[in-house]
């Protein structure tokens, strides 16, 4: 009897245990015998609730034993886009986003054209936060029989006009009927060297913590949207005041994707040990790198870079400046760590402040206070999954 190697065995073995796992999920759709209301007694089961686990437990959960397929995918689900090798060492950026009327936006406020490019810079910065370039995207909506046609060609005005702005192809997209509101998905797409791309796993200890313009302003500007939606509705005959805020206001309806900044760095070829984008607030985003590096860090308040006007306001609201940059999030800005060896580098590079420096991981993740107290920071971004009641 011939022996086999050892290699060909273990992978005989695991085709063998593919095609029974193949057939077992088969024959759960095999035997599945169709009821009317299936779906509807599978929902009123007890169950675990999604609030309780968050976004990102449910993200979890639901890539938990997901195993990749194509050689040509470099990473899944994971980073703030996939990354998938075209050819050699080219690569291609793929990532998604889902705003929904009533979660994401409210249209009392927010202007079908500011949504409509607020939706594709949302996109973007995801392939930024990789360090490379967008070029392509796909748009696909739902409308519901609110809506005329003139105020989707408003919605698609902005989307052409983002396009245009970051030199980006609307490449196709999906339109179809919604039962309640306005749903929006962007994919955006970008192709890059391999070398260039920059993952959210690889901040080292005593690597500097950067973060790209100013933070909190996008948070306080839906504050002040939201005040004035609580006024007008209490009393349509006043209009909003918003002639002093017009920076925390654009920051919240039309904010910018930092492809300047990437575009700079490879000029003066600075590139960062990890990144991401600031979408769900620093403390959030933060901790990505750090959980995904298996690292702590320390960032000081002092250092957290918010425009005058933002912390103005905050105060206005009685809320520290420094809880608007750690959770509000929306200001789409690059949160990166550098190695010190470019600190010379990005000394002279503009709108980059550095807020702190990586940890080794059993130092955990703080907040150093102007009072130099140590605060642990926490994830409080968004939470969409908070159960409405009258869906239940
Ligand atoms: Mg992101």
């Amino acid at each position: 009897m011939i022996l086999t190697r050892t290699s060909e065995v273990s992978s005989a073995a695991s085709i063998l245990l593919a095609e029974q796992k193949d057939k077992d999920a088969k024959k759960s759709f095999i035997n599945y015998q169709p009821t009317i209301s299936y779906t509807k007694k599978h929902m009123s089961k007890k169950g675990t609730l999604i609030q309780d686990i968050g976004e990102f437990g449910l993200i979890d959960r639901l890539t938990k034993g997901l195993t990749l397929q194509s050689a040509r995918t470099l990473r899944g689900v994971g980073d703030d886009a996939a990354v998938i090798r075209v050819k050699d060492n080219t690569c291609m950026l793929v990532t998604t986003d889902m705003l929904l009327e009533g979660v994401h936006f409210d249209l009392m406020y927010a202007p079908l054209k500011h949504l409509g490019y607020k939706s594709v810079v949302a996109s973007l910065s995801d392939v930024c936060a990789m360090n490379a370039l967008p070029e392509h995207i796909t748009a696909s909506i739902a409308i519901s029989s609110k809506f005329y046609a003139e105020a989707i060609d408003e919605l698609y005005d902005g989307i052409k006009q983002a396009c245009s702005y970051y030199h980006v192809d609307l490449v196709g997209g999906d339109t179809t009927s919604s039962t309640k509101g306005l749903v929006i998905s962007i994919s955006a797409m970008g192709v890059e060297q391999k070398n260039h791309i920059v993952y959210r796993n690889s901040a080292k200890p005593g690597d500097l913590i950067c973060v790209t313009g100013d933070l909190g302003a996008a948070y306080l500007g839906l504050l002040l949207l939201e005040r004035e939606k609580a006024i007008f509705l209490e009393n349509p005959a006043i209009q909003p005041d918003l002639k002093n805020h017009q920076y925390l206001v654009q920051r919240q309806l039309k904010p910018e994707a930092r492809t300047d900044m990437i575009k700079l760095w490879r000029q003066e070829g600075f590139k960062p040990t990890s990144m991401i984008d600031v979408s769900d607030g620093l403390a959030s985003d933060l901790l990505h790198i750090c959980t995904q590096s298996q690292v702590g860090a320390v960032i000081e308040e002092d250092l957290v870079p918010i425009k005058e006007e933002t912390k103005l306001l905050a105060l206005d609201f009685k809320i520290a400046p420094i809880t608007c940059a750690l959770s509000g999030g929306e200001d789409y800005e690059l949160l990166f760590t550098a190695d010190p060896k470019d600190l010379e580098k990005i000394k002279y590079l503009p709108d980059i402040s550095i807020i702190g420096e990586v940890l080794p991981e059993e130092k955990g993740v703080h907040l150093q206070t102007s009072g130099k107290k140590q605060v642990p920071i926490i994830a409080q971004g968004w939470n969409h999954f908070n159960r409405d009641k009258t869906e239940q």
